[in-house]
């Protein structure tokens, strides 16, 4: 284990970015290839806490304390969703968003896969479903009726 530079989060010996807010861990032996989207060859220092886009410093929003790309939508969700859940494959983010929405609860998956210059890196649970924050308690206790979650990873806006 060791802690994000950025939030002090703990992060997983393998982990390249930081899951709550973004950041590249720039010693990691994987970190080097990741490169900002909009900038060819130019390194990324974050990757989007939404989406997962990885950008330069140039291109990095920072705001309450993680880190968005440039798309003005994922800086606006920013602060009102959290990840409730992180999924090995859009098939089953797809499970948890419709079960969410089903019960009425807004929810959005967003895979860290999308971006080529993520295709060579290891990033554990490359999906993550999003709830707002409002609706997280609700969005937790309906996925743990339905037999969907044991447990609810711990508040990462607090
Ligand atoms: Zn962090
Ligand atoms: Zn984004
Ligand atoms: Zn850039």
């Amino acid at each position: 284990m060791k802690n994000c530079s950025e939030c002090g989060n703990i992060m997983g010996e393998s982990s390249t970015a930081c899951d709550r807010c973004g950041s590249v861990d720039v010693k990691g032996e994987h970190s080097s290839l990741i490169e900002c989207e909009n900038h060819f060859g130019q390194s990324a220092v974050a990757v989007c806490s939404v989406c997962g886009k990885p950008v330069c410093g140039d291109c990095a929003f920072k705001r309450a304390g993680r880190f968005f790309c440039d798309n003005a939508d994922h800086i606006a969700m920013g602060s009102d969703w959290v990840v409730i859940h992180g999924c090995a494959s859009e098939f089953e983010a797809d499970i948890f968003v419709a079960n969410l929405r089903a019960a009425e609860i807004e929810a959005r998956f967003f895979s860290r896969r999308d971006h080529v210059s993520l295709a060579w890196v290891p990033i554990d649970l490359a999906v993550r479903v999003m709830v707002k924050t409002l609706d997280r308690d609700a969005a937790a206790r309906r996925l743990i009726h339905l037999g969907l979650l044991d447990e609810v990873i711990p508040q990462q806006n607090s």
